[in-house]
C-alpha cells in the first residue's frame, strides 16, 4: 500500500474511534513520526494534506527540517533529549514532546530564538512506571508544569505519555485514562492546555477513547522501521552519517 493509502486508512480509524468516543472528528490530530524514514516518504505524506511530522533524532531530524523547509511543515521532537542537544531543538523545532526535567526546558527557554514563535512544549509523564522511559513521576507533573508555563520562550500545551504496551484493549484503556486524569488535574489547576499526546499505531483507539488529542504514528503510515534505532533516512540520504538516537 501506498503513504496515501495507509494515511486514508488511518483517517477513518482516527473518524471511527472519536464516532465511538462520542467526540467530534475533528478532536484529534494526527501526528505522523517520520524518524528513519526519508524526506521524499514526509514530502509523500505531506502532498495528502499531512502537516505535522514527528522526530526522535535530532540530527535526524534538523537535516529534514532543511530539506524540506520549502514545504511550511510543522516539526515535533518527541525523542529523549539531553541537556547538552537542547540548542538545534531550539532552533528548528516548532513542538517539543518529551520535556522531562526543568534543566531541560530552562534551556530550550533559552535557547529558542527571538524571531521565532515561542516553542510549543509538552511535559512527558511517566504513567505506568515503565523503568526504561523517560518522563515525570505523575505526581511531579503539576509542580513541572507549572514551572514552564512562565518561562518566557515556551508555550506549554499539555502532556504526552508512552505506557508500555498492554495485553488488551481494557488494560490499555486503563493507563491512558491515568494519563487523562493527570492532563485533567493540570488543566484543573489553571494551565491553559490543549494537548493530550497519546496513542501510537497500535493502540490509538484506546487512547481516543481515553480523551487523546494528538496520536501519534508512524509504521502505519510508513510502514515497518527496518530496526529501532536505524536511521534510514541519513543512509538513503547519501553520504551522511547515520543520525545517532539520543541519548
Ligand atoms: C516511534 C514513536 C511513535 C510511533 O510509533 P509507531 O508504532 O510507529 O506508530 C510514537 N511516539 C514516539 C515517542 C515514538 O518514538
Amino acid at each position: 500500500m501506498t503513504i496515501e493509502a495507509h494515511l486514508q486508512t488511518l483517517r477513518q480509524r482516527i473518524a471511527q474511534a472519536c464516532a465511538l468516543a462520542g467526540r467530534p472528528p475533528g478532536a484529534v490530530q494526527l501526528l505522523a513520526v517520520s524518524k528513519t524514514f526519508p524526506p521524499e516518504a514526509v514530502a509523500q505524506a505531506a502532498a495528502c494534506g499531512q502537516r505535522d511530522f514527528g522526530e526522535n533524532y535530532i540530527q535526524e531530524g534538523v537535516e529534514k527540517i532543511a530539506t524540506l523547509a520549502h514545504l511550511g511543515l510543522v516539526w515535533h521532537c518527541i525523542g529523549p533529549l539531553q541537556s547538552n542537544k537542547t540548542r538545534p531543538v531550539a532552533e528548528h523545532f516548532d513542538w517539543v514532546h518529551s520535556v522531562d526535567r526543568l534543566k531541560i526546558a530552562q534551556r530550550l527557554s533559552e535557547q529558542r530564538p527571538t524571531t521565532l514563535a515561542p516553542l510549543n512544549v509538552c511535559i512527558q509523564v511517566n504513567i505506568d512506571g515503565g523503568p526504561t522511559k523517560a518522563g515525570v513521576a505523575p505526581e511531579d507533573a503539576l509542580a513541572l508544569a507549572q514551572a514552564v508555563a512562565v518561562m518566557p520562550r515556551l508555550r506549554l500545551r499539555g502532556i504526552m505519555t508512552i505506557p508500555e504496551p498492554t495485553p488488551d484493549f481494557a488494560a490499555t484503556l486503563a493507563v491512558h485514562q491515568r494519563a487523562k486524569a493527570v492532563f485533567d488535574e493540570l488543566r484543573a489547576s489553571g494551565l491553559p492546555l490543549d494537548t493530550l499526546s497519546m496513542g501510537m499505531s497500535a493502540d490509538l483507539e484506546a487512547a481516543i477513547q481515553a480523551g487523546s488529542t494528538m496520536v501519534r504514528v508512524g509504521s502505519a503510515i510508513f510502514g515497518g522501521r527496518a530496526a529501532p534505532n536505524v536511521s534510514v533516512a541519513a543512509a538513503s540520504a547519501g553520504g551522511v552519517s547515520p543520525a545517532l538516537p539520543l541519548p
